[in-house]
């Protein structure tokens, strides 16, 4: 487009003041001239995508989400249009303010040595009023390219791409070794039109490692009653070792043969991967279980499950009778399910000689495994791995979450096609990195290639899951942010360069106190191996290290701990108990869980009435293990027996199972939100009480999603606690607890959760601050909860965060003789 007269008389001027080394003004005009064609370019864009989607769905009834994007596309248009002559009021198509954050005179004299660089180089053109731009993307590109030594260092000056913020500096340090190399690139299989999809598949199958060992493993499995299978991420393992063993007849006779999983996203999309390819639907042949959700029916042959699924399916049928393969996968992850698995399996296989025991993992120490399974054989599936270069920053990160946008915009920008994967620790900075991703490249128009953004998390909908393996559109690239479930649980194709952080979100208990927190921690060295290893499946890889060398050298540990060691074992004790398994001392545990954990564990099942004091389980006890909930939440459900208030209790139970994410807080509306979410909280009822309210108020409405738009309220996790509800409804009716509507009684609701939540009670002090009953520690009401201005004198809190401060979420008042009433054995009167 061209400049108006004007403009380019401002320019000359400006051009001036550039000889008089005036560059900060300088820049200031070029970079408006800029923006304004950058703006209207993107606003013809927006109004075209608008007219596009109406014409689209012209007649046709949206869906939700459509609905929704097309009104967000709209309001944006609206606010752009508005702001058509103001363009210093609009933020978003201006440079990052960060750019000039660093210290005026650094940057400066980093902006003039690349605009004398430029000039030098005799491509400058004074009269360009996007020289300075040019001249500054020039000298980063320059810098980005000699740091990860990128072929296409140019690019022309019109093809005006992106705009670093500020770049990150990365030294390539170590090399992870492959076994292939790059002139052994696979083929890619032609795709000829006339395959049929089932046969694409077929191929695909042929083409993973795992397949030229088909008969060696089948028959090292008819050999062995047990058998530890070691393989690369992505081999094959879990998806392709059940469908052998149901190709072998293992499946005969109606038995099963059973998978289990650490991750509940793993297990299901593991299962639709399998059901494709055998070209069987769904739940039918192949089907999944996990909690709150069972994909299975009488035909299920190949069950893929949560490994806490299987040790629930122990209750029922305690020699797993119809299975004839158990195969406890990524047995690395040593999470507290598989740990008590393999101790339960190992016993089983003694006295079922015709159940067969895979064990697998990703991971090369499988000598342990062998050693606990009384040496049993190691079958290890070679690994084709292309080499990987490791890249550190050169200096430590303050904010690992900026630079890791920043690191995935530099690749986007310099580096070879080829898909980003980034590990973070959850849904919440999942969900910030995707919003500031899609943010930053929806200002930089349509030049910059398209950026697929694709996040997989554990709540993610199950729609929205199957999006991470749909293959890269032709010149775009696609960007997975993930949590560790990609380490190793799930394999992406086409992942070439790797950002790892180095955080990952892990459950630490403190038995002194009996706290459990889930914190960020820094991750161990093997996960370290096993992420960059992602990037290098399908062709030589890089993996981006947000920490320095040194930090990888001396801060993280070699392994992780394995769960059973740093949790909370009152679930566990009472999910052994339940199975008859009295003796926890002597359980055959890999490696055992600390003594005093255990103790803790006996003393909070004590004080909960669920196991006497011989320690056996009471008739309140085993209703709680029927529950697959904390025992506190278990305990809650079965006491709202007593108290006649049953309907209520599960919908604030499966309101609390949902997890933190029924509220949001639009940045714009925060103020309407806030108003929205202190509706549900009048008469100071509390948070517990505010949730059923909004579970009330939705069901009233018939479920309405509109509702929820209204309320700040997400769809999606309401829907979930519904689900959850009817689960734990169905529970209730078989451990006989007759559903029962007490609604105008909070102080019986108020009981019923004191009964679950009693050690959880907190006094208010004369600092305004709070104080745990028992094991004292302070602690303060979470803001955002409906309570945190009111500050009763005693409260009862759902769970302890630990953020800048030690917080209590989801806070209710309580009378304290209700907990000399309710616990006495745990609370005694002082006066
Ligand atoms: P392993 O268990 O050894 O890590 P998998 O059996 O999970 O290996 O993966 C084998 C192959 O199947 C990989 O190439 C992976 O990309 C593919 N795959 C697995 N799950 C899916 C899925 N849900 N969608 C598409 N491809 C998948
Ligand atoms: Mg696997």
């Amino acid at each position: 487009s061209k400049l108006t007269k004007k403009q380019e008389e401002e320019i000359m001027q400006r051009a001036k003041a550039l000889e008089e080394n005036d560059i900060a003004d300088l820049r200031k005009v070029s970079r408006q001239v800029y923006l304004q064609k950058r703006r209207d370019q993107k606003l013809l864009e927006i109004r075209d995508d608008i007219i596009d989607h109406e014409y689209i769905f012209e007649g046709v009834k949206l869906t939700d989400a459509e609905e929704r994007e097309l009104r967000y596309k709209k309001k944006i248009y609206e606010l752009a249009k508005e702001h058509m002559d103001d363009s210093d009021k609009i933020e978003e198509y201006r440079m990052p303010e960060a750019y000039d954050k660093e210290g005026g005179v650094n940057q400066e004299k980093r902006f003039a040595v690349a605009m004398q660089r430029y000039r030098d180089s005799g491509s400058s053109d004074k009269m360009n009023p996007f020289a300075e731009q040019e001249a500054w993307e020039e000298h980063q590109i320059g810098k980005a390219s000699l740091r990860y030594g990128s072929k296409n260092k140019k690019l022309s000056s019109d093809d005006y791409q992106y705009v670093f913020e500020d770049g990150i500096d990365f030294i390539k340090a170590s090399v992870l070794d492959g076994t292939q190399h790059e002139d052994e690139m696979a083929e890619e299989p032609n795709d000829s039109a006339a395959k049929t999809m089932l046969e694409k598949l077929q191929e695909e199958r042929k083409s993973l490692p795992i397949y030229p060992y088909r008969e060696e493993l089948l028959k090292a499995i008819n050999d062995h009653q047990i058998l530890v299978i070691v393989g690369e991420t992505g081999s094959g393992k879990t998806t392709q070792m059940p469908q052998y063993l149901h190709e072998a007849g293992y499946t005969k006779d109606g038995k099963m043969v059973g998978c289990t999983q650490p991750r509940r996203v793993a297990a299901m999309s593991v299962a639709a991967r399998v059901s494709q390819e055998m070209g069987v639907k769904l739940g039918h042949e192949v089907g999944y279980s996990i909690r709150f959700e069972d994909c299975t029916s009488e035909k299920t042959i190949l069950k893929y499950m949560t490994d806490g699924m299987l040790l629930r399916e122990f209750l029922s049928e305690p020699d797993l009778a119809s299975y004839s393969v158990i195969m406890i996968d990524e047995a690395h992850e040593r999470t507290i399910s598989t740990d008590i698995l393999f101790g339960l399996v190992k016993d089983i296989a003694r006295f079922r000689k015709d159940l067969k025991l895979l064990i697998s993992s990703a991971t090369l120490d499988a000598e342990k495994f062998s050693d606990f399974f009384d040496s049993a054989p190691i079958f290890k599936i070679p690994g084709r791995r292309y080499p990987v270069d490791i890249h550190y920053t050169t200096a430590p990160e303050a904010d690992y979450i900026d630079a890791a946008i920043v690191t995935v915009l530099q690749i986007h920008v310099t580096q070879p096609p080829g898909d980003i994967l980034v590990f973070l620790t959850g849904q919440e900075e999942i969900e910030t990195i995707d919003e500031i991703l899609k943010h930053r490249t929806r200002g930089l128009g349509t030049k910059i290639a398209e950026l697929m953004i694709c996040p997989i998390y554990a709540n993610l909908p199950t729609e929205l899951q199957a999006k991470i393996f749909e293959p890269t559109p032709e010149g775009a690239r696609k960007v997975v942010l993930a949590t560790n479930i990609a380490e190793t649980s799930l394999t992406i194709d086409g992942i070439k360069y790797v950002v790892d952080p180095g955080f990952c979100k892990i459950k630490s208990y403190n038995p002194r106190t009996g706290m459990e927190s889930l914190l960020v921690n820094p991750i161990s060295k093997a996960s370290a191996m096993q992420r960059a290893g992602r990037s290098g499946r399908t062709g030589p890889g890089k993996c981006f290290r947000l920490y320095t060398a040194y930090n990888y050298e001396n801060d993280l540990d070699e392994n992780t701990v394995p769960e059973i060691q740093r949790s909370n074992l009152a679930n566990v004790v009472l999910s052994l108990k339940s199975l008859g398994i009295h003796d926890l001392v002597n359980f055959d545990f890999m490696d055992p869980p600390p003594s005093e954990a255990v103790i803790k564990a006996l003393e909070q099942l004590y004080a909960l009435n669920a196991l006497n004091s011989r320690g056996e389980l009471t008739k309140i006890g085993r209703m709680m293990a029927e529950f697959p909930l904390d025992p506190m939440l278990s305990k809650m459900i079965v006491a709202s027996d007593k108290y006649k208030c049953s309907e209520e209790i599960v919908s604030i139970a499966a309101m609390l199972s949902v997890g933190n994410s029924i509220f949001y807080r639009p940045k714009d509306k925060q103020v309407h939100a806030d108003n929205a979410r202190l509706n549900f909280h009048t008469g100071n009822v509390g948070d517990h009480i505010a949730l059923l309210n909004v579970y009330a108020s939705w069901k009233e409405t018939n479920f309405s999603t509109q509702w929820c738009y209204e309320n700040y309220i997400q769809v999606r996790s309401m829907k979930r606690a519904r689900d959850i509800r009817d689960q734990l409804e169905g529970l209730l009716e078989k451990v006989e607890i007759e559903i029962v509507s007490n609604p105008s009684n909070l102080d019986a609701i108020k009981k019923a959760i004191t009964s679950g939540f009693f050690h959880h009670a907190a006094r208010l002090q004369k600092t305004g601050a709070y104080r745990t009953v028992k094991n004292p520690q302070t602690v303060h009401i979470h803001p955002s909860s409906g309570l945190a201005q009111e500050l009763p004198r005693w409260v009862i809190y759902h769970e302890l965060v630990l953020t800048t401060k030690e917080y209590m979420r989801q806070v209710t008042e309580l009378k304290p003789d209700w907990l000399v009433e309710i616990a006495p054995h745990y609370y005694q009167l002082k006066d």
